[in-house]
């Protein structure tokens, strides 16, 4: 039996030259592998995955969701630097809205915009989304989310032969920059001006009061991508294919792929196999936003004043600056800011460089720190591979904090609020894959709630927050999904 769930039509409105209809392709012997309940009970859900077992067919995309139909939007983008020309939805179908959120299950199967690809993604992938969405929203990172996943025995060739999979995602909305590129580039400025007026009234309300509307939106737009690339820079977040059709109207972390986040800091780090020359590197991430804003406001050109777009890209550095500066000196547990700050953060970055120093643990250490004079604060320090050279960073540190007054309890349960425990690394996903290809899938939901609460101090799940194992180091993550 069809479970009638109550979608509503969103996009739908916009018709037919933003999507197709189609149909998911039923996937063979599906099973829901994980469900997230507590997004699940915000939407009206059921709260277990028990309860939630009659929606298998509907998320494995065997029954039809009624109406609406489901779609596939178009849309296309800058791949690497280059144009790519018409993308779109190639494996991910929208069903409707619940609760105001768009209802996606990517991997369904093909759609007009699959292109050479077959419209499924394996059950490696789709684990990694799953559980990077929930860490992203635990961490509190604008994000998309995941619901569910459903597995097959469903054969699936990449590399390798692997399993097909389907994630249902879920957004207020999934518009890219890419979608406005598409219709700029066509020459279709009345579509244009239709999917930016959708997206004024549905997200960006506020911005309608303004003399120009659009130009509004691209300043909010701005100014949500500069926080939401502070916020991955802050976490060691990666994202591996910072493509402008992988960018987020919402200034949501969207289309996880090739993501990872960093083990021993490297600014240069390349989380992406496919990506050899480090386009999308942690340390590029903030001017590739910058890149692909100006994507976005090329394509909203026919609507803006050109000086006005020039002037608002260019209130992206200091925008990102600020923001970088307000995560880094939480990170520190700062109270206060200083001109000296950012010497201070560089001079740690080298130290953490020259060491490749776990990110991750690094900062939950120092959120022990004890600005006592004599403290030698050995389990922060020991993690650097020049300690002397610490230890003049740390009187350089403790003179700071005690120029705002600083209160080591106080700033200790500030630190910890902000530098988390437990992030997604690469091998503890792996973990989760490996068990799943096995057919047990209780790791996925067991990292998912620890993840869920990245800075709280879960003692039973220590061994998630240390270094990565040997076998690590042999991970590789590619395009290829
Ligand atoms: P991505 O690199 O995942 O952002 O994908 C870029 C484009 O390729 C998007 O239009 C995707 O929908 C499409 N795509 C990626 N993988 C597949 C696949 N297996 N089948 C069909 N389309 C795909
Ligand atoms: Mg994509």
């Amino acid at each position: 039996m069809t479970p009638d769930l109550p979608f509503a039509a969103g996009l739908h409105a916009l018709g037919p030259a933003f999507y197709s209809q189609v149909a998911p392709t039923p996937l063979a012997e599906p099973r829901l592998a994980a469900w997230n309940g507590e997004l699940a009970v915000a939407l009206g859900l059921p709260a277990t995955l028990d309860a939630a077992a009659g929606l298998t067919a509907l998320l494995a995309g065997n029954a039809s969701p009624g109406a609406p139909a489901s779609i596939a939007t178009v849309y296309s983008g800058h791949q690497f630097g280059a144009w790519a020309g018409q993308l779109g939805d190639g494996r991910a179908l929208l069903l409707g809205e619940l609760a105001g959120q768009e209802i996606q299950l990517k991997g369904a199967g093909e759609t007009p915009y699959s292109r050479m690809g077959d419209g499924r993604a394996v059950l490696r992938s789709s684990i990694r989304e799953y559980l990077c969405s929930e860490a992203m929203h635990g961490l509190g990172i604008p994000t998309t989310r995941a619901l569910a996943l459903v597995a097959s025995p469903e054969p699936v060739w990449r590399e390798t032969l692997e399993t097909a999979a389907v994630v249902t995602r879920v957004a207020p909305s999934f518009l890219r920059f890419g979608h406005f590129e598409h219709f700029f580039y066509k020459g279709e400025h009345e579509s244009l001006k239709q999917l930016a007026d959708y997206a004024l009234a549905r997200y960006y309300p506020a911005c309608l009061e303004a003399a120009n509307p659009y130009q509004a939106m691209l300043e909010a737009v701005i100014a949500r991508t500069a926080e939401l690339i502070a916020g991955w820079q802050a976490v060691g977040f990666c994202h591996g294919v910072m493509n402008s059709d992988n960018m987020s109207l919402l200034g949501l972390t969207l289309d996880y792929g090739p993501f990872g986040f960093l083990d021993g800091f490297d600014a240069g780090h390349i989380c992406n196999h496919s990506d050899p020359g480090g386009r999308y590197s942690y340390a590029n991430q903030p001017e590739i936003g910058l890149w692909n804003l100006h994507c976005l406001a090329q394509a909203l050109l026919p609507l803006l004043d050109r000086d006005a777009a020039v002037a608002a890209l260019k209130r992206y550095q200091p925008q990102f600056e600020e923001a970088l500066t307000a995560r880094f000196g939480a990170k520190l547990g700062l109270t206060t800011q200083e001109d000296e700050d950012w010497r201070l953060l560089t001079r740690l970055f080298d130290l953490l460089q020259a060491g490749r120093t776990d990110w991750t643990i690094f900062w939950r250490k120092l959120g022990d720190f004890d600005s006592a004079p004599a403290a030698i604060n050995a389990p922060v320090r020991d993690l650097l591979v020049d300690r002397a050279a610490f230890d003049g960073w740390a009187a350089d540190y403790r003179a700071r904090l005690a120029r705002e007054g600083s209160v080591d309890a106080v700033r200790q349960a500030a630190m910890r609020a902000v530098n988390p425990k437990y992030v997604l690394r690469n091998h503890l996903a792996e973990a989760a894959i490996r068990a799943a290809k096995t057919g047990d899938f209780g790791e996925i939901d067991r990292l998912r709630t620890l993840l869920a609460r990245p800075f709280d101090e879960q003692p039973e799940h220590e061994a998630y927050a240390g270094l990565p194992p040997d076998w690590a180091q042999d991970l590789s993550v590619s395009c290829s999904s």
